[in-house]
């Protein structure tokens, strides 16, 4: 079996976890820019870890096998100092030219604040510009589906192809207005909270397989970077069959990604 981890933070990852996912069938991931834990200090910080995820990542996860692909931006935690986010945005058109870079993400909004919004704004122009694929973050708990329409609402005004955007993040509640609006959506899967490869399998059963992905975040937190090979496990014993596991863990990712003519798999 084969799939594709299409969001998972590797650079919070061990090299154990590289192993164990090329154990279960990963052929690729793809990295978006996160987070690091911690507010960095300065924007070098940032063309530091743009480095590692152009650079050194790839590198790491070709030891398995592993092809590593990434997405850049500041994210939606860190970009409420307008000032400090512009010096980083700066830096992004330079690394855009690399081999492994699909696009701008993953942005969106934390806490719905004007400035979150204004330099969301400002990525989706910066997408636009360079004709980049999106990958959309939306907020975690009760701001989840205001944070989702906002985000949408805002990527609805520029010119990009909803095609060509992601969100993801997506729960019962917010699934079907995403898919509605042309969007993809992306399902994160984490161990207990929030989505687990039990609910996914639901919300597959639910509202299809048409333009959905599922992913495990794999990040500093309480995540699990097998999430993905778990949730064809459930979608197994539940009886689906293998073409529509296939679908929704290999197939819908490359078929987005693929958007970007830098994404080729060698395995195939
Ligand atoms: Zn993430």
């Amino acid at each position: 079996m084969k799939y594709i981890d299409p969001h998972v933070h590797m650079v919070s990852r061990t090299t154990d976890d590289y192993q164990r996912m090329a154990l279960a069938g990963c052929i690729a991931i793809t990295e978006p820019a996160f987070w690091a834990g911690f507010d960095r200090s300065s924007a070098q910080g940032f063309f530091d870890y743009y480095r590692q995820l152009t650079e050194y990542e790839p590198r790491r996860a070709a030891l398995f096998g592993i092809q590593h692909f990434t997405w850049l931006c500041i994210n939606p935690k860190e970009a409420d100092d307008p000032g400090f986010a512009r010096e980083v945005i700066a830096l992004i058109p330079d690394f855009l030219k690399c081999d492994n870079v699909l696009g701008i993400g993953e942005i969106g909004l934390n806490k719905n604040t004007k400035n979150e919004k204004i330099i969301l704004e400002e990525q989706i122009a910066l997408a636009e510009k360079y004709n980049q694929l999106v990958l959309v973050h939306t907020p975690h708990l009760e701001d989840k589906r205001k944070g989702t329409r906002l985000i949408m609402d805002a990527l609805s005004a520029s010119k990009i192809d909803p095609g060509r955007i992601l969100i993801d993040h997506v729960e019962e509640h917010t699934v079907a207005e995403v898919l509605d609006r042309g969007f993809w959506a992306g399902m994160t899967l984490y161990p207990d909270t929030k989505m687990t490869p039990q609910r996914a399998t639901d919300v597959i059963e639910m509202y299809g397989s048409e333009r959905i992905w599922m992913n495990s975040a794999g990040d500093w937190g309480c995540s699990d970077p097998l999430a993905v090979p778990k949730a064809r496990i459930e979608m197994s014993r539940r009886g689906h069959h293998m073409s529509l596991i296939d679908k929704v863990t290999l197939d819908n990712p490359r078929t987005f990604l693929s958007q970007s003519e830098k994404f080729v798999l060698k395995a195939e």
